[in-house]
């Protein structure tokens, strides 16, 4: 990757072989999950390959919606919450409410000329669309809010950053020193040469701010403008403070392998995306929990939702069938917990197991539900689910609690999972132990082995949650 001479706490991460990037200052507030795609680790073809996540581009719609789908895996979000914007080159800003889940992706847009979007939503994910444009990442974390807006030079000379910060502050109170911003990749000013008429507006609107680094005039009369300077003034103007501002240092066109650059391809391309969503509250209360959630055995008619919840939470290879989850529901429902949101009525996450009389874990217990035994004094812990707008308040902790109180209840003496290497410090804190690498090679993934004693030691369980 090609990187421009300048600090920027921008990092590329990879998750399930889905890179993207996100901004320090925005992942330190421990409000949002947010990322910037690249063009690697979809399934789109051709000059689409292979993250392209535009449905307007030629691409084949169950290819987006797969790419949408590894995205919202890689970053934490379930496409099903997204909120797409309509953009035109606009400094159209709007309010997204709940009322607008899913719009442009589960259900049509019904707003036109939207360029910026802001939201005090949790779990509503905010996304828009680049290919050379500049994405701006807004957290106002006072009043727990976002915005997400598109700056191509058109947005840049409406000052479509101020438009946004001024939306938050109509909507929410937003006052912008408080306001973490960021500014995603996008073309930089090497790559972006511009016509006289484009540099003239800059200088109309930016005055002496439109200075020889802002744009500069060359030989043929033609002007290099940056992009990046130019929306950076547009903030800093809006009383956004330096040190909450995070500025890119890669560039969309310099980078034609990794990113999708509408100048380095003449057109012909796919779709970056920027996402940026506000999660739930932080860890609450046992009692809130308790409001929020039912916690009970699994419905036979929830099976499917089941099986929905594993798919946004496992990449396929390790995710369980809705064949699977049927027969898992159908054969052992009182080894399923589920937590209920009592808003909606929906499963927000599960926990799900077979009881059995073995005591080393193997694979067949996610694919034969005819292992199950009724009097098995241990149970093999076979998924642990959470929606990615429900975590981070705690409800794992508080399946996996409920559950070993209630198999506890029932004379179990054992808890065995098996899980990837990223989780044994969770399944720790939950009182696992850590048995080292498993013989399991589910997906072609390696394995620790984990279990927990459910039998009392003096006063106190040793699974102690
Ligand atoms: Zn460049």
């Amino acid at each position: 990757m090609k990187k421009k001479d300048r600090d920027s706490r921008m990092e590329l991460r990879e998750d399930g072989g889905v890179p993207y990037f996100i901004f320090k200052n925005l992942e330190e507030t421990g409000l949002v999950r947010h990322g910037f795609s690249t063009r690697l680790g979809g399934v789109s073809e051709g000059y689409l390959a292979s993250m392209n996540l535009s449905f307007t581009r030629g691409d084949k719609e169950e290819n987006v919606r797969e790419n949408f789908r590894r995205m919202g895996r890689a970053i934490g979000f379930a496409p099903e919450n997204l909120v797409l914007s309509d953009q035109t080159h606009t400094d159209h800003v709007r309010l997204m409410t709940e009322e607008d889940r899913g719009k442009g992706y589960t259900r049509p847009l019904d707003y036109q000329d939207v360029d910026g979007m802001i939201t005090d939503v949790p779990g509503l994910v905010l996304a828009a669309f680049y290919a050379d444009c500049v994405p701006l990442y807004f957290i106002d974390p006072v009043h727990r809010a976002i915005g997400l807006s598109h700056s191509g030079w058109k947005g840049t000379v409406k000052r479509i950053g101020a438009a946004t910060l001024e939306k938050m502050r109509d909507a929410f109170g937003t006052r912008p020193q408080d306001v973490r911003a960021a500014i995603g990749p996008s073309i930089c000013q090497d790559c972006y040469e511009v016509s006289e008429d484009v540099a003239q507006a800059f200088m109309k609107e930016f005055g002496s701010a439109a200075d020889d680094r802002m744009l500069y005039r060359k030989a043929n009369g033609k002007y290099q403008l940056d992009l990046w300077r130019a929306n950076e003034q547009v903030l800093l103007e809006a009383g956004i403070l330096p040190e909450h501002l995070e500025v890119t240092n890669v560039c969309t066109c310099c980078n034609p392998d990794l990113l999708f650059s509408h100048r380095a391809t003449h057109g012909k391309r796919g779709n970056l995306a920027a996402f940026l969503m506000l999660t739930g509250k932080g860890p609450v209360s046992q009692e809130e929990l308790d409001r929020q959630f039912e916690f009970r055995e699994i419905l036979p008619g929830e099976a499917e939702q089941a099986a929905e919840i594993e798919r946004i939470c496992f990449p396929p290879n390790e995710a369980c069938s809705e064949k699977m989850m049927k027969q898992r529901v159908a054969k052992a429902p009182e080894l399923f917990l589920v937590a209920v949101d009592r808003g909606t009525g929906k499963l927000a996450g599960f926990l799900n197991g077979l009881s059995t009389k073995e005591t080393v874990f193997r694979d067949e217990f996610f694919t034969d539900a005819d292992l199950y035994d009724p009097e098995g004094k241990q149970v093999m812990i076979l998924g642990l689910d959470v929606l990615p707008e429900y975590r981070g308040q705690g409800l794992a902790g508080a399946l996996m609690r409920r559950y070993t109180d209630r198999e506890r209840g029932k004379g179990r003496k054992r808890l065995l999972l098996t899980c990837l290497e990223s989780k044994v410090k969770m399944y720790e804190k939950m009182g696992f132990r850590d048995l080292g690498v498993s013989a399991s090679s589910w997906g072609g993934e390696e394995w620790h082995e984990m279990d927990c004693a459910l039998e009392m030691t003096g006063q106190k369980p040793v699974c102690n949650l």
